[in-house]
């Protein structure tokens, strides 16, 4: 028989990667009711028509599409915002607004797989459906900062934008929509100069430009330098206005490191207002991510309704606190192994594990039968703390004997004992 490999762009997560995975996610929960935002699973599995509704070319192309045994076109989620998006039109269309919606599982995207980017991959995600006001721009970013304070990464950057300056500039200059979604494709891949080349009025090519040109660590002067660059522009006015003031309300609630790109853009089509990413000096790719999407809603059939949400990629954190080495454990703290030194003090040897297990001591059990020795060895290599030898003679006396694995000692103790002399 050959032997078996995952799928490629698939992974296993295996112990530590896998821990760091959950301690990820439940630093999202922590952060998710810390601002009242509620959870809910959906379903893997969707209906193509939904997930290909509104998700933009890039994403519709790299979908993992089949048809189920019924004959329906399905799909597995690439992203959850459409099916919070279906959630918000019918399910809990009569909620009172804003609803604000947490999510976490994989999503799955046919990308080219390297480090940082498989094709199954692990997502949290936040979205906030039923404001157009500037807070909830601003709540959606310092959720973000939260979940990377708590993770206590360090050095992290929001890199922030505002579709809505594009868009406003492009459609001003009679720019219809799909040509507009495939001048923000190109510009998120950084291929400028492709995309310039899809503008025909030479003063609207000029102004974007000079706004790809806009880079730098001091985000107000950026904003001044784009209301000059827009000045003729109604709605890129408007949406350099939105933006300032989202940064104000940021920047005066939490101490946060970013930098303006009025150029930048992002893969998803939806994007109307302000967009986000977050990185680490050292990786190249985004941590997280998210925007304004208000004409989204109305897309599902939905009434028009302003939302705005973020996924953050698990996957990368854990690239990310691997990369800056962050300390965080999940154990319990001291582990122990219980041995029973003959088949006769088995079932007494099970109650004792259990017993510690009952008061939260990490306690394993001799499981492969093996004599005193060998059981010993394996659980020194294996860096558990303290074995306790259950033996007749000792079960007489209501006693039992605690092994420290680290300093090779050995006391007999009464069992009554035996937790308060783990415990210290
Ligand atoms: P998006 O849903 O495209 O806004 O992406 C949100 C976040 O998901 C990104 O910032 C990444 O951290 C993560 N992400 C996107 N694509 C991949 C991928 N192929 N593999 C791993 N993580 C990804």
């Amino acid at each position: 028989m050959p032997t078996f490999q995952t799928v490629r762009g698939m992974r296993d997560l295996l112990d530590k990667e896998a821990q760091t995975f959950t301690y990820t996610m439940s630093n999202a929960q922590k952060v998710a009711l810390l601002f009242g935002f509620k959870k809910v699973f959906t379903p893997h599995v969707e209906s193509l028509e939904l997930l290909s509704a509104k998700s933009g070319d890039e994403i519709r192309q790299r979908m993992f599409i089949f048809e189920d045994l019924g004959g329906r076109k399905v799909a597995l989620r690439p992203e959850f915002t459409a099916s919070i998006a279906r959630l918000s039109t019918s399910t809990l269309k009569n909620e009172p607004k804003p609803l604000k919606l947490f999510s976490v599982g994989t999503v799955y995207r046919y990308d080219e797989p390297q480090r940082g980017r498989y094709r199954e991959f692990w997502q949290s995600n936040f979205e906030l459906i039923g404001s157009n006001k500037p807070e909830a721009d601003t709540e959606i970013i310092l959720l973000t900062n939260q979940l990377m304070q708590t993770l206590q990464l360090q050095d992290y950057v929001f890199k922030i934008g505002h579709i809505g300056i594009i868009r406003g500039i492009l459609s001003q200059d009679g720019v219809d929509e799909k040509t507009q979604n495939a001048i923000l494709q190109r510009m998120d891949k950084k291929e400028y100069e492709l995309a310039l080349k899809l503008v025909d009025s030479e003063k609207c090519r000029h102004t974007l430009q000079s706004l790809i040109d806009l880079k730098g660590d001091n985000w107000r002067g950026i904003i001044d330098q784009i209301k000059v660059l827009v000045a003729d522009y109604e709605q890129a006015k408007v949406a350099t206005e939105n933006l300032l003031e989202i940064l104000l309300l940021v920047t005066s609630s939490t101490e946060i490191s970013l930098t303006v790109e009025p150029a930048f853009a992002r893969g998803l089509e939806y994007y109307t207002g302000l967009i986000f990413e977050v990185y680490i000096p050292q990786l190249e790719i985004a941590l997280g991510g998210g925007g304004r999407y208000d004409r989204l809603i109305e897309a599902f059939g939905g009434e028009a309704t302003p939302a705005v949400g973020c996924a953050h990629g698990i996957d990368r954190i854990a690239i990310a606190l691997q990369t800056q080495n962050a300390n965080y454990s999940m154990s319990l703290g001291r582990k122990v192994v219980v041995i029973p030194i003959t088949d006769s003090v088995k079932v007494d040897a099970l109650k004792i594990a259990q017993l510690l297990r009952v008061q939260g001591v990490s306690a394993e059990f001799e499981l492969m039968g093996r004599k005193m020795g060998k059981a010993l060895e394996d659980a020194d290599k294996r860096g558990l703390d303290y074995a306790v030898i259950v033996g007749e003679r000792e079960l007489k006396e209501e006693t039992v004997v605690i092994k420290d694995l680290k300093k090779r000692e050995q006391v007999t103790v009464p069992l009554s004992e035996l937790f308060e002399k783990i415990k210290n």
